[in-house]
């Protein structure tokens, strides 16, 4: 079935792990690709779709293998990344579902939706202390209203404040029960129906659906495109490159292909530990870094030698360096100028 790929981004979360029961029951999906960095606790037991044996597992491991015992002829992926880390030729698919808590995670989700061929995506959120449920859909083109559309100075200052705040603290505790999580989920599934289906007028693409439980009412919001959008809108078309990152060295692709880049992500050269300050020298991709030898700390840039892009005037001493040495994986979209390319590691 040609529309049957769902990538789920924020997969175990309050309401990710109600809705994904409803995404395996549809008739119309053949393929789900769950999306998730976090683990379950057991406060997650609390609000969330899920149950004691899986706290401590992965979120998508433990919701993968639910979905297969809902229906074992389901072909399920599991990655468990935040989403902007995510190789972007993974999530290739008819349709994109968020159930993110974090704003600059799903500006992360607009980009690569608009980028990925144009993709729609469906975005849901909950406002506990409100009872509030909301849907958005979006039908990416140069024209259509993106996430980003909406948003003004103010909202790019919570974003602002999320980056602050580090990485892995950007979410806001939403506070919602399990049933408005639920009621989100059902919501939104609904919407993923009506899209799968084609069935774009009677969907609430580009458009908003805020339900409140408190009040028992129901608001349908037009969006519009904005043309003062911080974001370009630009949808690429992507041509596969065949070069094993293991085997292609850096002075290899830059020769290939004139410049390398990997958009969302810089290379980094000196690195240093938050913990214990300890320092490293070398060139790698920021998605995140890896840890600290010392104490296991996530190492950080040092904020010197970051470079958006690497062309000729790379260094002698990295040029000998193979793509997978400095962080890139089979699946990467490199970028050289307004070309695109998909990493592919064999024909
Ligand atoms: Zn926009
Ligand atoms: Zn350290």
């Amino acid at each position: 079935m040609a529309r049957g790929h769902i990538v789920v981004a924020g997969a175990g979360g309050n309401t990710g792990s109600h809705l994904l029961p409803h995404l395996a029951r549809m008739p119309g999906v053949a393929r789900i690709t769950l999306v998730d960095p976090d683990i379950y606790e057991r406060a997650n037991l609390a609000v969330q779709n899920i149950e004691s044996g899986d706290v401590g597992e992965p979120k998508v491991v433990a919701q993968a293998a639910r979905l297969r015992r809902i229906r074992p002829d389901l072909d399920v992926a599991a990655i468990q990344e935040r989403i902007e880390n995510a190789p972007r030729g993974l999530l290739r698919c008819d349709l994109f579902v968020s159930c993110l808590d974090s704003k600059a995670a799903r500006q992360h989700l607009n980009e690569i939706a608009w980028r990925m061929g144009g993709t729609p995506w469906v975005d849901c959120g909950v406002l506990g202390s409100q009872n509030l449920v909301r849907v958005n859909a979006y039908a990416p083109s140069q024209e259509s209203p993106c996430l980003e559309c909406s948003w003004d100075d103010g909202e790019y200052a919570i974003l602002e404040q999320e980056y602050l705040c580090g990485a892995d603290s950007g979410a806001f505790p939403s506070m919602a029960s399990s049933a408005l999580g639920a009621l989100a989920a059902s919501l939104t599934a609904i919407q993923v129906a009506k899209i799968l289906s084609g069935d774009a007028d009677a969907s609430v693409l580009s458009r908003q659906v805020v339900l409140d439980a408190e009040h028992h009412v129901v608001q349908v919001t037009a969006e519009r495109r904005n043309p003062n959008c911080r974001f370009d809108h630009g949808i690429w078309a992507v041509e596969p490159w065949i070069s094993p990152p293991e085997a292609t060295t850096l002075a290899q692709a830059v020769g290939a292909l004139g410049s390398v880049r990997v958009e969302g992500h810089r290379f980094v050269s000196g690195l240093v530990c938050p913990g214990c300050g300890r320092r490293e020298n070398g060139l790698r991709l920021n998605r995140p870094l890896a840890r600290c030898a010392a104490c296991n700390r996530r190492m950080a840039s040092d904020g010197f030698g970051a470079r958006e892009c690497l062309d000729s005037t790379l260094a002698s001493e990295y040029r000998g360096l193979t793509l997978a040495q400095v962080g890139l994986r089979a699946g990467d979209i490199v970028s050289s100028g307004e070309r695109h390319r998909l990493l592919v590691e064999a024909a």
